[in-house]
């Protein structure tokens, strides 16, 4: 399947992390640190395409040119399981503005419910991250993304761990301009909407929330 505006980012260490995210017997602690691993790859390629500015700066021996970043960054994470990738953008934008977007899953119809969203002023020029770390359906990405958009939001782009073919086509269809960064593309949904293989419940694995 051909993907337009997604980057698959494939490495050794994503290899590694993602199989103990999937294992079902990985306990909680070594499950939050395979997925911050994955997390600072992400965002590092995530933050690729930000812009730059130039300026001198005085070196103990000389002057030279420095840069600094020219556009203000805004993390989205989705609630709750999208908290767990937002650590890893801050570490390399530590003054980012951190949104939040509440949804849960209806467990019957499995369409995004709304519940809580607090976007800070300014999201108009800024790049903005949505992540989540499982894009099953697209339903939550989709109405975050359309939400972030009424607020006025330009430049989005979506980091998630794992993707359903599904959701990649959806978000492809409904928000073409969105960029989409992922490390792994699933096989499919299964009939409760959960990735397969997949890794289960990612909020409730990464907070420690499993029976
Ligand atoms: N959300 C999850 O946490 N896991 C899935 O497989 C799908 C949605």
């Amino acid at each position: 399947m051909n993907f337009e505006h997604v980057t698959l980012i494939e490495h050794p260490v994503i290899s590694r992390d993602l199989t103990i995210l999937r294992d079902v017997d990985t306990p909680t602690a070594d499950f939050r640190s395979a997925m911050k691993r994955i997390a600072i790859i992400l965002a590092y390629h995530a933050l690729k395409e930000l812009p730059l500015r130039s300026f001198q700066v005085q070196t103990p021996i000389h002057e030279t040119t420095g840069y600094d970043i020219d556009q203000e960054v805004f993390v989205v994470p989705i609630l709750r399981a999208g908290l767990s990738l937002t650590d890893a953008l801050l570490q390399f934008i530590p003054d980012a503005k951190v949104g939040h977007l509440g949804m849960y899953r209806d467990e019957e119809t499995l369409e995004p419910v709304d519940y809580y969203s607090n976007i800070p002023n300014g999201v108009e020029d800024a790049m903005v991250l949505v992540v989540d770390p499982m894009l099953a359906t697209g339903g939550s990405a989709d109405d975050a993304l359309t939400y972030l958009r009424k607020q006025g939001a330009q430049h989005m782009r979506f980091i998630s761990l794992i993707s359903a073919p599904e959701g990649l086509q959806r978000l492809q269809k409904k928000h073409p301009n969105v960029h989409i960064i992922t490390s792994a593309i699933d096989e499919k949904l299964n009939d409760d909407a959960y990735i397969v293989p997949g890794l289960g419940d990612a909020g409730d694995r990464y907070f420690g929330t499993t029976e």
